[in-house]
């Protein structure tokens, strides 16, 4: 057995923007034991899932659920409507539109990457307008699709996702849209039906607060018209049998049974009026955001993201001044306060940490978290303008959550 127990006491702060921590009540659904896969018991639990997963995505049309880390949904939602040779337009804000981008060309697609020059488009979201420019040139209509991230968790910045459809609108275009929402949904606003995203792709271990191991691609009518006639290889991944058998709420080969337990309980937590439902998981991120900014800002550190109109409310980015490795910082918050955090993903690896503030957590434990950064940071020589953790605590305390506790618990 892997035994954890090198901090004896007390809980692992698990600080990184996914996995999230999974709740007590999510660990025991999960529990139970595994059923047969082809029986009655089950059938009901796949309908409850993809019920409440429709609920989730905000979509009447079918989601898909894979027995993969979220990279297989990824492929799914490229296989399934696109053709050896297709373009497809993809905007890259940070690390994973990057690997999204060399998926694309590995399966054979002709990628279109479009963004901000240098290190700007990093810290910035998706300008719709550079969408639109690209999209009105393409007078011939070769792009298939407009691949882009809702919340880059590499960076900390959720762009503005009903301005891209408004660009594809305004440009008259038929491609596709396509939406990584793996970090951004359950934790940030996200409606793939009112902004019109013809494929979602999402994963299990952020804001579901699941572990990782299943993820999902949410459908349009469009997309499945599209699914038809594309064809790149798929048979794994193909949607076709997929939503013929979830109709009955079974699968084609065999699913997660357990986290399928778990997912609906997440879905119950996320989505019971008495908790807010989704408004209200959607309003404590923002805040939880907002606490943790304030402490990164009274810290006089950077915010990976520029731009505040797209701070993300699931995890921030933090800058180290010029010279400081943040991985040695991360690495003394580990050793010494048993906290994790994200690391620096690709060009931005040893310059920036990321804190995940999303799921399974509150304002104590973010409390908790930002002391360890404050303690490590101080520990690593770097020069602090003022304490954030005072700053974070001013906030939480003067900005009561809108729901009583005793409602959200
Ligand atoms: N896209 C985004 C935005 C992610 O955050 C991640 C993982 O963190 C992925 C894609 C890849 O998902 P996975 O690691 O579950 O395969």
């Amino acid at each position: 057995m892997l035994t954890l127990d090198f901090h004896p006491t007390g809980r692992h702060f698990l600080q990184i923007p996914g996995p999230s921590p999974v709740p007590d009540r999510i660990l025991r659904a999960m529990s139970l034991p595994t059923i047969d896969h082809r029986g009655p018991e089950f059938g009901a639990l796949g309908l409850r899932v993809l019920a409440g997963m429709r609920k989730i995505f905000q979509t009447r049309h079918p989601v898909i659920i894979y027995p993969a880390s979220g990279t297989g949904a990824w492929e799914a939602s490229l296989c399934n409507v696109l053709s050896p040779g297709d373009h497809v337009l993809m905007y890259e804000t940070g690390h994973f539109a990057s690997l999204w981008i060399k998926m694309a060309a590995r399966l054979g697609l002709k990628t279109d990457v479009i963004g901000l020059p240098g290190a700007e488009n990093w810290r910035r979201g998706v300008q719709a307008h550079l969408v639109e420019e690209r999209l009105k040139a393409d007078t011939q209509h070769a792009i298939k699709a407009v691949c882009v991230v809702h919340n880059e968790t590499s960076t900390g910045v959720t762009s503005n996702i009903a301005a891209v459809r408004k660009a594809i609108d305004a440009a008259k275009h038929p491609a596709l849209l396509m939406v990584d929402s793996i970090s951004g949904l359950a934790c940030a606003d996200y409606r793939h039906d009112e902004w019109g995203v013809d494929v979602t792709i999402s994963g299990s271990q952020k804001g579901l607060m699941l572990p990782p191991g299943i993820s999902f691609n949410a459908v349009s009518p469009k997309a499945i018209a599209a699914s038809q006639t594309a064809t790149l290889p798929k048979a794994f991944w193909a949607w076709d049998e997929m939503i013929e058998m979830n109709k009955t709420g079974f699968f084609p080969y065999t699913p997660n049974t357990n986290l399928l337990y778990g997912l609906a309980e997440a879905c119950d937590m996320l989505l019971e009026p008495q908790h807010g439902g989704l408004p209200a998981v959607f309003a404590r991120h923002q805040r939880w955001g907002e606490g943790v900014r304030a402490a990164v800002k009274a810290w006089g550190l950077e915010i990976q993201c520029a731009d505040p109109a797209v701070y993300s409310p699931v995890l921030t980015g933090v800058v180290m001044p010029e010279g400081v490795d943040a991985d040695a910082v991360r690495k003394l918050i580990y050793d010494r306060f048993d906290c994790s955090l994200g690391t620096g993903l690709g060009k931005v690896k040893g310059r920036m940490f990321r804190i995940g503030h999303l799921g399974d957590c509150n304002d104590l434990t973010l409390m908790g978290a930002l002391s360890g950064c404050e303690m490590g940071l101080k520990l690593s020589g770097v020069k602090l303008a003022g304490s954030g953790v005072a700053a974070a605590m001013d906030y939480f305390a003067g900005h009561p959550s809108r729901m009583p506790l005793q409602m959200a618990a």
